[in-house]
């Protein structure tokens, strides 16, 4: 199959899959947040095509059953990995769509939830298992930035210092704690515990960008979270251009720039109305 070929195939499968899940959910994506997703799949084919094409076995579901919270809630752990087999050794992928320098800041959180997959891989199924990763497919700002302007110079050297594979070390002693901080986030859940990050971490840096700017913009609950009020309010008696500042933040202005485009020029633009009829 030619590059063209298999550029074309993704696309129609991953139009056919978002059609799927919009039928079946009920929820669409605007055309900007559709064209990223789908920027993303092409980017990790292009980028990884080794593992892209040598998967052996994709979306396996990984299942823990009848656990028990601190509050002897009943509760299972389930995850899907992609595995490959090759003759020497076996790795286990875990593709997400999150912010690889946000991973590679917050290891530890990830370390849990694939050791907890390796578990029971290994442990409990008695399969290979010798690597672990997670594969993070969120578009660096640069690469999407390239991307936008169509220079394919760009666009292939900022895919070349895109790193989206994270290995991720496996240790047993992990996993019990693993499982036990599993069954208080279920506790915390039942009993509407939710709360947000603290103001530190959202000005905490992640690849360059504060946290607050670089995960909380794309939220959509930031207008209700109070950490990000305080963070983008900067202060408890906010000025009225402060304020207003806040409420208008849609993010960086090319990316604003980006999304207006995309789906001005792909919404159905109604009739023209007469007004004087
Ligand atoms: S704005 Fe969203 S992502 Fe940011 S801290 Fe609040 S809930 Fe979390």
């Amino acid at each position: 199959m030619t590059e063209e070929e298999i550029l074309k195939e993704i696309e129609e499968a991953f139009n056919l899959n978002y059609e799927r899940l919009r039928l079946e959910g009920g929820h669409a994506l605007t055309e900007d947040i559709k064209r990223l997703a789908l920027q993303m799949v092409i980017r990790y084919w292009k980028k990884m095509p080794d593992v892209a094409e040598k998967v052996t076995d994709t979306e396996v579901k990984i299942s823990l059953p009848e656990q028990r919270s601190p509050k002897r809630r009943k509760f299972s752990i389930e995850g899907i990995v992609d595995i490959l087999k090759e003759e020497d050794e076996t790795w286990m992928y875990d593709i997400k769509t999150h912010d690889g320098k946000y991973v590679e800041k917050h290891l530890r959180d990830y370390e849990k939830q694939l050791n907890v997959y390796s578990h029971i891989w290994k442990g409990l199924r008695g399969e290979e298992l010798d690597h672990t990763a997670v594969v993070a497919l969120s578009l660096p700002p640069q690469l999407r930035d390239a991307l936008r302007t169509g220079d394919e110079k760009r666009i292939e050297s900022e895919t070349a210092k895109w790193n989206p594979l994270i290995e991720i070390p496996f240790d047993q002693k992990h996993v019990d704690e693993t499982i036990k901080e599993f069954g208080q986030v279920v506790d915390r859940i039942e009993d509407n515990v939710f709360s947000p990050p603290t103001l530190a971490t959202l000005k905490e840096k992640i690849g360059g960008e504060q946290f607050g700017t670089r995960i909380c913009l794309n939220c959509d609950a930031r207008f209700s979270c109070r950490s990000y009020r305080k963070f983008a309010l900067g202060s408890s008696s906010p000025t009225i251009s402060a304020f207003k500042k806040y409420i208008e933040d849609l993010g960086p202005e090319a990316d604003v720039e980006g999304w207006t485009t995309d789906n001005l020029e792909h919404s159905e633009i109604p009739e023209a109305v007469d007004i004087e009829a």
